[in-house]
């Protein structure tokens, strides 16, 4: 009867997991190497905006079922399965997924451990890494202790972290014993609906499921940003062709909104990695399309910049820039590889006075790239603007007509990089207005 899990690494993955793992009735120990962190959780506050998580961590952290440490030793003594999420960036210089941290944490782990024990790995690795992991564990691991591995892959998407975790659309598991699937179903049987695809598997397939759903994700949005690039050229609408060709079920309108593109710390990352990967072993051939998808995503960033470089003449030089998101999608304070936040560095780096707004990534930009302007409401940004970005589709910027802005602006120009206002109104409210996959007359 498994009681004591132990999630190590408590960062957007990690603290939601061990939240909802204290939800699902278990008594949680979370680790992590930043003693910040652990006090600000441990204190049942959370260091980043995740929908639905602080009640949930404030909860569990006053019913004493969720604590949190910095201590490995007390972890390994305690856990009866040990989650591994911590973090597999790129890596600096290349393009390849940083291994260190998964490496490490596992090694110290396995090492800390003094009683029989699973070890499940969340992380998104480069397949092989689990194959790898259990043979370092059966190595570190004391001779008198049952330490095993499994891999299963986390499907989250920020800024719907706990309902995706508590009820998963699907479950994954890769395991070499099926003594290990066992516990796993049954660390999950509370979060399996009746009809939840649980997929028992091997290691490489638990990997690779991860990175074919994040590479097959950003190749749906790159694709229809690449015909954005075509109706651009030769007018036609974006939206329109998006909805026609999302009636057709095979092929589903979801992912498929043309605009500034994506970012964050998965998809640009994940797909990176993977092609770095099957490079590795001899493959590169098979995941070159993903470059391609790279490219297109990252053009669309350039079309932005262009864009702004156009309707103010040419030069941006002291040109105030409202630029409304630097979060890589709305609902999270997420700002790595953000479009938006690029864009923005983009635009001052030529000159631009930008003023960013953000209501929940100016804090985490801010950590970044503390040369640009913030400030604390949109009408702050906009006032005086003489051309305003929208970059991250918010609710609060979904929701603007001309007349919100009218009076604040300097002039009456905006970028919806994101396609989600009605173009016809703002450009008969005598708007200059430029969407992405739109033609635009100058
Ligand atoms: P993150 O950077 O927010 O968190 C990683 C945490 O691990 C940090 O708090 C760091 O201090 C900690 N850490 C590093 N080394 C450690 C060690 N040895 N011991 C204990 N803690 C350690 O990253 P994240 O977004 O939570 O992503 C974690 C993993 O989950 C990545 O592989 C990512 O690709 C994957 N993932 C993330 C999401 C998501 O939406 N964020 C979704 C699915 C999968």
């Amino acid at each position: 009867m498994i009681e004591n899990i132990s999630v190590i690494g408590t960062g957007y993955l990690g603290a939601t997991h061990a939240a909802c793992m204290a939800e699902l009735g278990y008594n949680v120990l979370g680790v992590d190497i930043d003693p910040e962190k652990i006090d600000s959780l441990s204190r049942g506050e959370l260091p980043f905006h995740e929908p639905g998580l602080p009640e949930l961590i404030r909860k569990h952290v006053d019913s004493g079922r969720l604590r949190f440490t910095t201590d490995l030793e007390t972890v390994g003594a305690w856990g009866d399965v040990h989650f591994i999420a911590v973090g597999t960036p790129q890596q600096a210089g290349g393009t390849g997924a940083d291994m260190t941290f998964v490496d490490a944490a596992t090694a110290s782990l396995a090492r800390a451990i003094t009683k029989d024990a699973l070890i499940v790995g969340k992380s998104t690795v480069p397949v092989g890494t689990a194959r790898r992991l259990a043979k370092l564990v059966e190595e570190e691991s004391a001779p008198d202790v049952r330490v095993t591995l499994a891999w299963n892959p986390e499907f989250l998407r920020e800024g719907f972290a706990v309902k995706d975790t508590i009820s998963p659309d699907r479950l994954v598991v890769g395991t070499a014993d099926p003594a290990d699937e066992a516990i796993l179903r049954d660390v999950y049987s509370d979060a399996l609906g009746r009809d939840t695809p649980w997929i028992n598997t091997d290691f490489e397939t638990a990997e690779l499921v991860k990175v074919a759903a994040n590479a097959f994700l950003a190749t749906k949005i790159s694709f229809i940003n690449a015909f954005s690039e075509v109706t651009e050229a030769v007018g036609g609408n974006i939206t329109t062709l998006a909805d026609a060709i999302g009636h057709d079920t095979r092929i589903g309108r979801k992912f498929l909104n043309a605009g500034v593109g994506f970012g964050g710390g998965c998809l640009p990352k994940d797909i990176r990695a993977l092609q770095t990967r099957v490079g590795e072993l001899g493959l590169d051939h098979t995941m070159r399309f993903l470059d391609e998808m790279d490219q297109i995503n990252l053009r669309r960033r350039d079309r932005v910049v262009n864009l702004a470089e156009n309707i103010l003449s040419g030069d941006l030089t002291g040109k105030r820039i409202a630029v409304l998101g630097v979060a890589f999608k709305p609902l999270s304070d997420d700002v790595r590889d953000s479009p938006g936040l690029d864009v923005a560095v983009r635009l001052f780096s030529a000159g631009a006075d930008v003023a960013v707004y953000d209501p929940e990534g100016n804090r985490n930009a801010a950590k970044r790239f503390p040369r640009l302007g913030y400030v604390d409401s949109m009408t702050e940004a906009v006032t005086n603007a003489d051309l305003v970005v929208l970059t991250t589709e918010w609710n609060e910027f979904k929701g603007l007509v001309p007349a919100d802005l009218e009076s604040l602006v300097a002039q009456k120009q905006f970028i919806d990089a994101r396609n989600v206002l009605d173009a016809a109104q703002w450009e008969g409210a005598g708007w200059r207005f430029a969407q992405l996959g739109r033609h635009f007359v100058d």
